[in-house]
This record gives structure tokens, sequence and C-alpha cells, in this order.
């Protein structure tokens, strides 16, 4: 037995549980947040407790110190070698990484490589590792990144129709995201509903702030929604996904922005937000729709419609469907949300929803297909770090 740690370091903010594995039992979790400013959150959570600080956080290397020193103060563990194993999630992990690996010198360089592919993310991840490096110097620490599960994809799934010479020169082609969380999800449904058969096709949408879907054969990804980067697919909370790309040389020219600050509307004033002129928060978006708002009932038609393209798409790209998986912050949590796509996709695909217990399933696992459906439709909450933790433990055993 022993004590593994999941990392998921962004631009501002720390996301960390502790994990005793390979029972895979949480003993610890928590977030820093708003890093950089003056009021920046620390929290901790254990066996029911709570602590939440505010208090001036003004680097990641100082929010890892206040993560590590709660957990000897609150007496989570005795002595820092008790963490044995470090998994830092990444981004993105371009051509290089079909699976996790050890955070060492060449994973480092090749992490720095990828720095234009994810400007954002890339530096967060480095500084995260280096900081819990420094405290924790002997634990096994490794990176797995979102992009890794999507490297399965056949040429004609990932490549671009631009010219060659980009593609070769500048690696510019699709990679997706969110790996870590279809992939979670597409080996709990083979082993819990499908008794080890991975020979069944398996659409999985992660549909959250960020949002994207996964076409799943055999366990492994044969396509998905986000691109280059997690602009591509889906429309999102805040971020447009696939689009002509015409719009964009249309707004800069008409607008006279810049071609950066129509692309940072692209991702940040855009999908919910854009279109409803409301919120990217969907619970926000929904309200307003309720209350009779037109645009905020056309952003959620115009995000089923495009959710339910990909599921008709991946359907003929699999030769067929034998289950759909909704999952992350708004299908896990909205029976409402469900209904949307629900209602675009169930016809074609001969569903039978049991709207009863769509509407019980909130923030849990379970079926929401009745007998006689075509396909089953499950819910799962997905668990991106406690994948992280079983890669800690396998590299701790020296077998990643
Ligand atoms: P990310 O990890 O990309 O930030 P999450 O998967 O945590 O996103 O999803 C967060 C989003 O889920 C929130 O911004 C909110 O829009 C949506 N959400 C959470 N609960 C609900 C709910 N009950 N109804 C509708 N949307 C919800």
């Amino acid at each position: 037995m022993i004590k593994c740690m999941a990392v998921n370091a962004g631009s501002s903010s720390i996301k960390y549980k502790l994990f005793e594995m390979p029972e895979e039992k949480v003993i610890c979790e928590g977030l820093v947040e708003r890093i950089g400013h003056e009021d920046a959150h620390f929290r901790i959570k254990y066996n029911g407790t709570k602590h939440d600080d505010y208090l001036p956080i003004m680097d990641h290397k100082v929010g890892v110190k206040l993560i590590l020193e709660a957990l000897i103060k609150d007496g989570i563990v005795k002595s820092y070698d008790e963490i044995k194993a470090v998994g830092h999630r990444v981004v993105q992990g371009g051509k290089y990484f079909s699976k996790s690996a050890y955070f060492n010198e060449d994973t480092e360089e090749k992490i720095t490589k990828l720095i234009p592919l994810d400007p954002l993310h890339a530096p967060a991840h480095l500084m995260g590792f280096h900081a819990f490096k420094e405290v924790l110097p002997e634990a096994v620490t490794i990176a797995v990144f979102d992009t890794a599960f999507h490297q399965s994809m056949a040429p004609e799934d990932y490549l671009y129709p631009i010219p060659y010479e980009y593609t070769e020169k500048y690696d510019c082609r699709r990679y997706g995201a969110h790996g870590t969380s279809h992939q979670y999800l597409a080996n709990k449904a083979i082993k819990d509903y499908f008794h080890g058969d991975a020979s069944k096709r398996i659409i999985t949408l992660h549909l959250g702030s960020g949002a994207s879907l996964c076409a799943i054969k055999d366990g492994k990804c044969v396509a998905t929604s986000m691109g280059l980067t997690p602009l591509g697919g889906v429309m999102m909370g805040t971020r447009c996904g696939d689009i002509d790309p015409s719009v964009y040389y249309y707004l800069v020219e008409k607008t006279g922005k810049s071609s950066a600050e129509i692309y940072d509307e692209l991702n940040k004033k855009s999908g919910f937000l854009g279109v409803s002129g409301i919120s990217n928060d969907t619970r926000d978006v929904l309200s307003a729709a309720e209350k009779g708002d037109e645009r905020a009932m056309n952003s959620i038609r115009l995000w089923a419609r495009r959710v339910a393209d990909f599921v008709g798409s991946y359907t003929v790209r699999l030769g067929g469907v034998d289950m759909i998986i909704f999952s992350a912050g708004i299908t896990e949590n909205s029976p409402t949300f469900r209904k949307f796509i629900l209602d675009d996709i169930s016809e074609a695909l001969k569903i039978k929803v049991d709207w009863a217990k769509n509407d019980l399933l909130i923030g849990k696992e379970g079926e929401i297909t009745a007998e006689g459906s075509q396909v089953r439709v499950l819910v799962i909450p997905t668990d991106e770090e406690v994948m992280i933790a079983r890669d800690c433990f396998s590299a701790f055993e020296g077998k990643l």
C-alpha cells in the first residue's frame, strides 16, 4: 500500500488528490486557485473535514508548499517519504507520447517543445512539476497526457486537409484532449457493463465547460472531436468548436481587431457565453431559457445539435454503436441537458430512454435506457485523477 498524488496544475490553479494505492482510496483532496492574487484560495478536504483559507499565493511554488505543509499539519501524512509517486496531468503530449511517461529531462524537453501548441497550460504543468520535485525529490514522478489515448487514430482521422508540408514541418494535425477521461469511461464500461468484451463500439461524451466526444472500438480511440488544440470540436462554455475557418479571417477583416484578439474571442467569448450573451455556466443559460430568453434557448439547441452531429458521424465511423456514455459537469449533473441531446439522436439510433431514470441520475452512475433500446445509454461520472493514480502505481512498480 503506497500513497500517490495526482496533480492537475493549470495557469492559475492546482487541483490535487492523494490516493492510497492500489486500493484507490482517496485520502484527501483540494485545490489552490487564483494563484498570482492577494486573495487566492486554498482548500483541503479529508475525512469529512474541509478547510478553506484565503491568502496571497503569488506563484505555483507557494501553492505547492501550502498543500504539502497542510498534509503534515493535518496529520494526513507523518513524513513526505510516504508519498511514493506524483502524477502530473499534462494537456498536450503532441506526437511524442502515446502513454504516460516518467517526468525526466527528456519528457521536460518535449513538453517545452510543445509550448506553442498549448501556451496556456504547458508552462503551468512544468511549474507544478518543479514545485513538487523540490519538496518530494525522491518520489517517482510521471506525466499523464490528455492526448495520449488519441494517438491510436488513423491518419485519415487525424490529418487536416491542408498543405502537407505544414503537417510535416509543424506537426499541425488533430491531437484531441480529455483522453484520460475518455479512456476511464471506456475501461469502466467494458469492465462493468460488457464483461470485459472490448470489441463493443462506444461513444463517450465528455461535456463540461470544455467538451469533447470520442469514438472507441477495441478499447482504443478511433476518432475524437477536439483538434490541434481544445478549441476544436463541439461548442463549449466559451469556445466555438469547429467553424468554417473563413469566419476567423472575415472577422479580422471586418472588426479591424488583430488575429490574436479574434482568436482570443473564439476561445474565451464564444460558445454558450457568446451565443446566449448570458454566461458560460449552463445553469444560468438554462434558467434564462426557461424564462423565455430566445438567445439562451438557441445556444442550448445549437450545443445539442453539434453534439448530435458528432454522435451521428461517429456511429457511421464505428459501423454502429453499442453504448453512449454521458459524462463531465453538464451531462453528469443535468437530466435536462441530456434530454436535449437525446431528443436529437434517439429516433435515428432507435434509443428508448427511461425518462424517470434519466431524471434521477444526478452526479451518479447508472443506465438511462429502457428495455428494447438498440443502444445502451449510461451516465458515468468521470475520474481522471484515479487514472493518474493508477499510472503512478504502475510507475512505482516499474511497470509504466
Ligand atoms: P471543466 O472541467 O471543463 O471546467 P466541468 O466538467 O467541471 O468543466 O463542468 C463544469 C460545467 O458544468 C459548469 O460550468 C456548468 O456549466 C456545468 N454544470 C454543472 N452542474 C450543472 C447542472 N446541474 N446543470 C447544468 N450544468 C451544470
